[in-house]
């Protein structure tokens, strides 16, 4: 008899994530042309409730504007900078940035995930002309794994295996080195990290942290989206509800509250780190005018609910910044 795959259920939370994105475009919380392009009979999928919505629009917001930020610097510096996104799954951020404002501070947008789902997201941009016309030149890997264009390459990984491995093909000269360490680089783990060990997370960090540590070598940031906080009632709940469906959070285990969260980083070297949770985000970093926005797309009635959820999720953001680099905006 054939035993189920282990990672299937981790790999359906991509799934998961597109929808509620989809959900939160559908509402008008957010704008994403792109996102339809990349799930299956977008048009007929149901809104999610308002407790999704907004916890979605409150996470997209916060990382679109540390990306932001970390662009316009390295603009400001006069260089471009690349960006890494591990666990990539559906996300639309490269064709956002690529038809945006930054589009030109971009030197290379690299993104993995399991096979799988690298296999899935080539297919579906092959398909759409939106999505391949900002690609440019593409070159689709063998067996359909993954693609690689001017600035965007789409590269199959599991991030548990060795960092020398899976990252030492990016800088490969005979292959075309797809990253340098000499610009800027951004590293994104948008709820991704949940899924591994600790271990197996802070060796994909540390690998980044002794790539960029060498004069000449541009600053490297990382910025972590995840749940936390699982020890209390709530989190218990969060962790049963995920167990049902064969999916285990070993990487929340090391955070119990957000004072932990800079750990993974201040832990192996980088310069600065910071966590707020997204109950804190929504509460003192949503501009006041978006937050009338918002608050008129939905009746909210539950808004203790709403907090209770919002302060098990966070985003933390590290620094390491070494000696021949230029700060960025996060080391304030
Ligand atoms: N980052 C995307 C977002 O925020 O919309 C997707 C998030 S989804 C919750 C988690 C993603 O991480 C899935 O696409 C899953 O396949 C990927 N993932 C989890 N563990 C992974 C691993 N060990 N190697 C590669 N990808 C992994």
């Amino acid at each position: 008899m054939q035993t189920q795959d282990p990672d299937s259920a981790i790999r359906l939370t991509d799934t998961d994530a597109a929808l509620a994105r989809l959900s939160a475009v559908q509402k008008r919380y957010l704008d994403d042309p792109f996102l339809k392009h990349l799930v299956p009979r977008a048009h007929l999928q149901q809104p999610r409730p308002y407790l999704i919505n907004i916890g979605t629009y409150v996470r997209a917001t916060a990382i679109d504007d540390l990306v932001f930020q970390w662009l316009q610097n390295s603009a400001a510096q006069g260089t471009r900078c690349q960006i890494v996104s591990m666990g990539s799954g559906s996300d639309t951020r490269f064709w956002r940035i690529a038809t945006g404002p930054h589009k030109d501070n971009l030197a290379a947008y690299i993104e993995m995930d399991f096979p799988e789902i690298t296999t899935k997201k080539a297919m579906a941009i092959r398909k759409s002309k939106d999505l391949s016309a900002v690609l440019g030149d593409v070159t689709v890997a063998p067996g359909g794994t993954g693609l690689s264009s001017p600035k965007y390459h789409l590269l199959p990984a599991d991030l548990r295996l060795p960092p020398a491995d899976t990252f030492g093909r990016l800088l490969a000269s005979d292959s075309g080195a797809v990253l340098s360490p000499a610009l800027p680089t951004l590293l994104l783990f948008e709820c991704v990290l949940v899924y591994m060990s600790p271990t197996a997370s802070s060796a994909v960090l540390q690998w980044f942290r002794e790539y960029f540590s060498p004069q000449g070598s541009g600053a490297l940031g990382s910025i972590v989206y995840e749940m936390f906080r699982l020890q209390d009632s709530f989190g218990r709940v969060m962790v049963d509800n995920l167990k049902a469906r064969h999916v285990s959070l070993p990487g929340a285990e090391p955070y119990p509250n957000v004072e932990s969260l800079p750990d993974r980083y201040l832990n192996l070297g980088f310069s600065a780190a910071r966590a707020l949770t997204l109950k804190e985000i929504r509460k003192s970093y949503i501009p006041p005018a978006e937050l009338q926005r918002i608050a008129q797309l939905e009746l909210v009635d539950e808004i203790e609910e709403l907090d209770l959820v919002l302060e098990h999720y966070a985003i933390t953001w590290g620094l390491f910044v070494p000696p021949s680099a230029s700060a960025t905006p996060w080391s304030q």
